[in-house]
């Protein structure tokens, strides 16, 4: 069985760090081309040359945009095309959790929080769509949480925008089957990324549990998959999660949409 992504495009959204930047690496070594969007011109830089070396300067995009600017994603996508002429796969990637308890989230929180989770997806959407329906065969790949799924107290509106943000995909899944757009998820558990990087650097976790003194990063992501509970008893690697989504964007799954993946080491106890 082969992917199929031989000089198919894809937008990834977040494709500069983490699990955004496997799936771009992920999604050239099948022989796609991929364009990639970040707020930092700096980690965009950075990636577009380690992307560059996997399969020439020439199939790789590199494009500052924050995923709420409207008029930056409507520039992001007539990049894409005037690039690429076509685009078969968004990937909307971009984005981070909120940590905090119910009692420590303002209006304002609650509101970027929502902000961030729906229109992470709305505006790519609503830009590409047209692009994708032209591919025939075109994919829209979320990565979500699953989270939404399994509410965590310190995560809570993280935890009930991921939710919503799983309602929506379903509706776009049945609105856009007769464009022969495919809409899926990827619910993504603990997986390394610049986020877990940035909570280590920071000395605490999203529970606001403190990282003890001297304790290394591979010390506490051990620990971390103990007090989760995750069967694998590790965390997942960005190409884990890449993988999921490559499935998910490639014709290997032309008959499914709707649907999610979870990549979370077997954390989801439910049949
Ligand atoms: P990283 O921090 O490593 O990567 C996040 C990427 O998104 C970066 O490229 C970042 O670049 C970009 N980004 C963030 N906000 C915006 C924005 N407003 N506009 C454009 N780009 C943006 O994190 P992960 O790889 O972990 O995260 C990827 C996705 O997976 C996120 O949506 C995250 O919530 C989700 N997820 C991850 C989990 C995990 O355990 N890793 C668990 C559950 C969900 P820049 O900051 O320069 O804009």
């Amino acid at each position: 069985m082969t992917t199929n992504m031989e000089n198919k495009v894809a937008a990834i959204t977040g494709g500069s760090s983490g699990i955004g930047l496997a799936t771009a690496q992920v999604f050239l070594r099948t022989g796609a081309k991929v364009a990639i969007c970040g707020r930092s011109q700096e980690r965009l830089d950075e990636a577009a040359e380690g992307l560059a070396s996997i399969s020439g300067k020439e199939n790789v995009l590199a494009y500052s945009c924050d995923v709420l600017d409207e008029s930056a994603v409507g520039g992001f996508q007539a990049a894409v095309t005037e690039r690429f002429g076509r685009c078969d796969a968004l990937v909307c990637n971009a984005g981070q959790a909120r940590a905090s308890y119910f009692h420590t989230t303002s209006d304002q929180d609650w509101r970027d929080e929502f902000e961030l989770k729906f229109f992470s997806v709305i505006r790519p959407v609503r830009a590409f769509a047209d692009a994708l329906e032209v591919s025939g065969a075109g994919a829209i790949v979320c990565t979500s949480a699953g989270l939404a799924r399994r509410p965590e107290p310190f995560l809570i509106a993280t935890g009930a925008t991921r939710a919503g943000q799983l309602n929506l995909l379903k509706s776009l899944s049945i609105e856009f089957a007769p464009r022969n757009i495919r809409v899926n998820a990827v619910l993504i558990g603990l997986v390394d990324s610049g986020q877990w990087s940035r909570r280590y650097e920071a000395g605490e976790g999203p529970d606001g549990r403190e990282i003890p003194d001297g304790m290394s990063k591979e010390e506490w992501f051990a620990d971390l998959a103990k007090t989760r509970h995750i069967p694998l008893g590790r965390l997942g690697e960005p190409e884990e999660a890449a993988n999921a989504i490559l499935f998910f964007a490639s014709p290997m799954s032309s008959y499914i949409t709707g649907e999610t993946i979870e990549v979370a080491g077997g954390q989801a106890r439910n049949v």
